[in-house]
């Protein structure tokens, strides 16, 4: 039975700290799927749009990686894509209460789908899709925080 793995998150914008949790789980994978949720209530710096096409050019061709966008609830887009696991990141405290939690209601609805933690690498911890917005907001180059593309 093959391992597919959803990866869900606002990913505005896809930092460097995203790419890097994508290429460690990727040995523990067949398939990465990163979910990009569409959430009404937060205010975005990119369209749904954008930050797809921009995953997309990160990702390059990896047959491992696929990228989409969607909306409910991340256990329903596994039950529809065949996925056993909900991997996502922790870089601090708060992320793992935050975590924990939407861990824990997932698994209520869910106890088949299980949720892989990978802790953030130390050097990328402070790097949050939060502080880079603020950084442009500001007017500062975050390009140091965003993953090349195909076509840099
Ligand atoms: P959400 O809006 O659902 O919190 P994000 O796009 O902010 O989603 O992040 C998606 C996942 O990536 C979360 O599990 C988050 O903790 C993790 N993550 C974000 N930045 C980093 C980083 N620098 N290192 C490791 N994991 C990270």
């Amino acid at each position: 039975m093959s391992k597919t793995a959803i990866f869900p998150g606002s990913f505005d914008p896809f930092t460097i700290g995203h790419l890097d949790i994508i290429q460690r789980a990727l040995p523990l994978f067949d398939t990465i799927i990163v979910a990009i949720g569409n959430n009404r209530e937060k205010s975005c710096m990119f369209s749904l749009e954008e930050r797809l096409d921009n995953i997309r050019r990160v990702i390059k061709s990896n047959p491992h990686v696929e990228v989409m966008t969607y909306s409910g609830l991340t256990t329903d887009l596994c039950r529809e894509k065949g996925a056993r696991f909900i991997l996502r990141g922790v870089r601090n405290l708060d992320d793992y209460e935050y975590e924990r939690n939407i861990a824990d209601i997932n698994r209520t609805i869910a106890p088949d789908i299980e949720t892989v933690l990978l802790f953030a690498d130390p050097s990328l911890s402070v790097i949050s899709s939060s502080m880079v917005r603020e950084l442009n907001a500001f007017g500062k180059d975050i390009t140091p925080y965003l993953p090349q593309t195909a076509d840099k």
